[in-house]
């Protein structure tokens, strides 16, 4: 195959993709409302999985041909997959070293921090909408809420901070707690970041009319806490807005995918666990790397194939179009 000229992931609208987002599986022990029915997904079948090996081949390339500084392993659930602090251990020993962190539900963490620490995992962003044991089961359909907050601490003895926590407000679920959750997450040394309920739940149960927006959440916190914007030139492609709490130097940010998109300073891709590139996370199209990996293709052959998997990279989701439609996808498939 020849060999583009663009070295690194360029899309079409002079975006470059640094930040890899690498889904290891596509199964969870929670039951998120916003995110998974019930009854769970019919789940990938393990040969479509990505190997370990093949995972590590895939994040090499992205790194040392492609200009990827960034990885970031997540799911579905990332603590369910075996070979995670190995898959970590061998992604820290790559040149240029990248850095390197995960998403998950916090579940099992306290068990796994230490040696994902020791493996150089450099940060844990982990999901909690609520401290409140009855709310947790409802929204989770877990009862597992004294896991994650074990996980947390785990987390933080460990070193793998800051740890960020990611919360999703759920009107009349969870909407009334936001200001107890940014209370808790400042008397543990947490950083919290609210995150708009996007379209990408497996039941299409989204409504843009329902769902709490940005301006909501500042409203809920913004006198009590008083919030006010860090410097916005700081922000560069991170997708949080940031405010300081009563002049800093704690902070609370606020990922407005929905109400405020921030697609034109996008630098991300994510892979999913079955090799599949994807260049957004609404995108309706996917690039296959597997099968090529599988064939035999060089490392410069599938740096080849996700550069062009880069270029229909649309300048911006859409969710406001009338035309939008979700993808076949549900986010913990596409890895969050
Ligand atoms: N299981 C891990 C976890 O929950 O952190 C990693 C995967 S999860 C899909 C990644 C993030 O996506 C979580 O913070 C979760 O709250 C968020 N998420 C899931 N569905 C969402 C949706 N429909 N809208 C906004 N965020 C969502
Ligand atoms: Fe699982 Fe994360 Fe989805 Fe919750 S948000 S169901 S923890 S993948």
């Amino acid at each position: 195959m020849r060999t583009t000229t663009q070295p690194g992931l360029a899309d079409n609208y002079g975006r470059v993709a640094t930040d890899l987002r690498v889904s290891l599986t596509d199964r969870c022990n929670l039951r998120c409302t916003y995110c998974m029915p019930e009854e769970g997904l019919d789940w990938l079948a393990k040969p479509e999985l990505l190997t370990d090996d093949e995972i590590v081949r895939l994040v090499t390339v992205a790194v040392t041909r492609l200009g990827v500084d960034e990885i970031r392993f997540t799911g579905g659930e990332p603590l369910l997959r075996r070979g995670l602090v190995g898959i970590v251990d061998r992604t820290t020993a790559l040149e240029p070293r990248p850095q390197v962190s995960l998403t998950t539900n916090g579940i099992g963490l306290a068990r796994q921090a230490e040696a994902l620490a020791a493996a150089g995992l450099d940060r844990v962003n982990v999901s909690l909408d609520t401290i409140r044991p009855d709310t947790f089961q409802q929204l989770t359909r877990r009862d597992r809420l004294k896991d994650v907050l074990a996980g947390l601490e785990a987390a933080q003895a460990a070193g793998l901070t800051p740890v960020k926590v990611n919360a999703v407000l759920m009107r009349g679920l969870n909407d009334d707690q936001a200001p107890e959750l940014l209370q808790f997450c400042l008397d543990h040394g947490y950083e919290l970041r609210f995150i708009e309920q996007m379209p990408l739940d497996a039941q299409h149960g989204w409504n843009r009319a329902t769902m709490v927006t940005a301006d909501e959440i500042l409203a809920l916190l913004g006198d009590r806490f008083g919030l006010a914007p860090t410097d916005a030139a700081a922000r560069g492609s991170a997708p949080a807005e940031s405010f300081t709490v009563q002049g800093g130097p704690q902070t609370v940010g606020i990922i407005a995918s929905v109400t405020r998109p921030f697609c034109g300073d996008c630098d991300r891709v994510r892979l999913t666990a079955d090799g599949q590139v994807r260049d957004c996370l609404f995108a309706r199209t996917e690039s296959d790397l597997r099968t090529a990996l599988r064939d035999g293709a060089s490392d410069e052959d599938l740096a080849d194939r996700w550069r062009k998997a880069m270029r229909g990279k649309l300048p911006g989701h859409g969710i406001a179009d009338p035309s939008f439609l979700q993808p076949a996808r549900p986010m913990s498939a596409i890895g969050g």
